[in-house]
């Protein structure tokens, strides 16, 4: 039996990731920061999910995120790092609270996610993370220091992490999803979002499904060679 994790799935992609792995026969205990947002998503799939309330950056939520998949499923298979929170500023008006909150949400929430689900993946030998980055973490963004960094540091522990798990079984990679139709990507101007779409080569941008069929992909055995890696759904978007 297949049981994920899915943080922040209470909304955009971390929900499509959810509803997803439930149609492909996973058990899903979908985790996030807002209470209601989670039993939503829930309510979406039914009883072979569980609504999860925490802060992925927080120990003690955390540990309780771990017990309560076993208590509603059993030992996680697989976990997909997946909360996060986008905030834009100037970099000389970004406060040393914005940039802490930035990693610890992005940063710190990955670190404590796998660390949590390791010690049960390496006793069964084998299991699986996928952790949601960006491009932005690739190519930069604008007035997006801290979230950038953040998501370039997802990806350099993607990497570090399974060098040391693969052999044992874990395997860990990445997805980074270029330009999105989530919620915040429609609050940006009807003139921006016409002119980057011209710009990619699909001209459209892709759906948060588009990221749930590369996570799930990740997540199968048929991703079996695939360790360390970072996919890029991305409309064939110019890397810079
Ligand atoms: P996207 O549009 O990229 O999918 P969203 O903002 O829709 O991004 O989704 C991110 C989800 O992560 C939200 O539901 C949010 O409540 C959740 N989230 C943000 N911070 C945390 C956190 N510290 N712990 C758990 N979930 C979080």
């Amino acid at each position: 039996m297949s049981i994920a994790i899915i943080t922040g799935a209470g909304s955009g992609i971390g929900q499509a990731i959810a509803v997803k792995l439930a149609v492909d026969g996973y058990k899903v205990l979908v985790n996030d920061f807002n209470a209601d947002a989670a039993e939503k998503t829930v309510a979406r799939i039914g009883s072979n999910a569980a609504a999860h309330h925490g802060d992925v950056s927080n120990p003690a939520d955390v540990a309780q995120m771990i017990e309560h998949c076993h208590r509603a499923f059993g030992a996680p298979t697989h976990l997909i790092n997946n909360a996060g929170h986008v905030h834009q500023a100037a970099f000389t008006d970004l406060s040393v609270d914005d940039f802490d909150h930035m990693i610890a949400v992005h940063l710190r929430g990955t670190f404590l996610c796998t660390k949590s689900v390791l010690p049960g993946m390496l006793s069964a030998g084998k299991g699986c993370v996928v952790n949601v980055a960006s491009q932005l973490g690739q190519i930069g963004g604008v007035e997006l220091v801290h979230y950038s960094a953040a998501k370039a540091g997802i990806i350099g522990m993607t990497k570090a992490l399974s060098r040391e798990m693969s052999a044992q079984g874990v395997r860990v990679n990445a997805v980074a999803p270029g330009p999105i139709n989530t919620p915040l990507v429609r609050a940006l101007s009807p003139d921006w979002q016409a002119a980057k779409a011209a710009e990619l080569p699909l001209g459209h941008f892709g759906e948060p499904q588009d990221v749930a069929d590369t996570v799930a992909f990740l997540c199968s055995d048929a991703a079996r060679l695939y360790v360390g890696q970072t996919l890029c759904p991305n409309s064939g978007d110019v890397m810079l």
